[in-house]
C-alpha cells in the first residue's frame, strides 16, 4: 500500500526501482556516512529489516525525524546496492514516552535491543510485532515504579514466543506436577524452570533459588496477560516484585540466550 500524508517526508526515488511497504518497529540507528542513517527495525511481517536513510542525520531531516528510535513507522523501502533505502516514512505511534528520561528509555531499550537479537539471523517470528508494539506503548505511558514489571513481562514475552518459555506449573525435569498452594518452590533457571523436591536432590550442583508462591504467580501472570491488564499493576507499590521479575528475566536471557542487555543491566542497577 503506497504511503502519502502531507506529514510523510519523502526522497526522490527512481521510477524504476521497485519499492515495498513496510510497517516497523525501530530498534537500532548507525551512523553511515556524513549525513546518512542504516536504520534497523523489525517489521509487522516478523523479520529484520535494514535500510539506508538517505541524510537521515541532516539536521531537521524529516526521513529522520519519522524513524526515532522505539517508534512504529510506516516506510517505503527502494532496492537499494547493498541494503534497501528508505524513500518514505510516517510514524504512526511516536512512543514519545520511552524517551521521557533514562529510565524509560533503558526499560524500552531492553525491549528493541532483544528483538534486534533475536531476529538478526533472519528468523520470521510474525507475532512478535503486535506484543512488542503494545510493550512499548506500555512502558511509554507507565510511571517510573512500574517499569521493572512492564519491562520483564515484555521480556519474558519475546524469550516464550521464540520457544523459551519458562515452565511454571510442573517440574521442568520430570514433569510432575508440583504443590501449587502456599509452599515456596525452587527455580532451576539452567533446567529451564521450578522444580520438584526429587529433582532438586538430583541436581544439587546448579542454584536454586526458592521463589514465593507470590513471585511464581507473577512470573505466570506475566507470561499470560495482556499489557492493558499488566497495566494497573506497574507502579511503585509493585515495584520490588517488579524488580524480582526482571532479575530472573534478566538471569534466563542469559542461560538460555547467552545475552547480556546493556539496557537491562543498566535498568536493574539505577
Ligand atoms: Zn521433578
Amino acid at each position: 500500500m503506497p504511503i502519502r500524508s502531507a506529514a510523510s517526508a519523502t526522497v526522490k526515488v527512481p521510477e524504476a526501482m521497485p519499492s515495498e511497504a513496510a510497517t516497523i518497529i525501530v530498534l537500532k540507528k548507525t551512523k553511515l556516512g556524513e549525513t546518512d542513517l542504516i536504520v534497523t527495525g523489525f517489521s509487522a511481517a516478523g523479520r529484520q529489516v535494514r535500510a539506508v536513510a538517505k541524510g537521515g542525520r541532516k539536521p531537521g531531516s524529516r526521513t529522520g525525524a519519522h524513524l526515532e528510535l522505539f517508534c512504529v513507522s510506516e516506510v517505503l523501502l527502494g532496492k537499494g546496492r547493498n541494503l534497501d533505502v528508505v524513500s518514505e516514512a510516517r510514524i504512526l505511534d511516536a512512543n514519545l514516552g520511552c524517551r521521557q528520561d533514562v529510565e524509560h528509555s533503558a526499560a524500552a531499550g531492553a525491549v528493541v535491543e532483544l528483538l534486534d537479537k533475536v531476529s538478526q539471523d533472519g528468523t520470521v517470528e510474525e507475532r512478535l510485532f503486535a506484543m512488542a508494539r503494545e510493550a512499548l506503548r506500555c512502558i511509554g505511558s507507565v510511571e517510573i515504579g512500574g517499569l521493572e514489571l512492564s519491562c520483564a513481562a515484555a521480556l519474558l514475552k519475546i524469550a516464550a514466543q521464540i520457544g523459551l518459555c519458562p515452565e511454571l506449573g510442573a517440574c521442568a525435569v520430570c514433569g510432575a506436577t508440583t504443590d501449587g498452594g502456599d509452599t515456596p518452590v525452587f527455580l532451576d533457571i539452567p533446567q529451564g524452570g521450578i522444580i520438584c523436591q526429587q529433582c532438586r536432590h538430583e541436581h544439587p550442583y546448579t542454584q536454586q533459588p526458592l521463589i514465593s508462591k507470590e513471585l511464581r504467580l507473577w512470573l505466570c501472570n506475566l507470561l499470560s496477560l495482556r499489557f492493558s491488564d499488566l497495566e494497573p499493576y506497574a507502579t511503585g507499590k509493585y515495584q520490588p516484585l517488579g524488580r524480582q521479575c526482571l532479575q530472573i528475566a534478566q538471569q534466563w536471557l542469559s542461560c538460555h540466550l547467552n545475552l547480556s542487555l546493556k539496557s537491562l543491566d543498566f535498568l536493574l542497577t539505577s
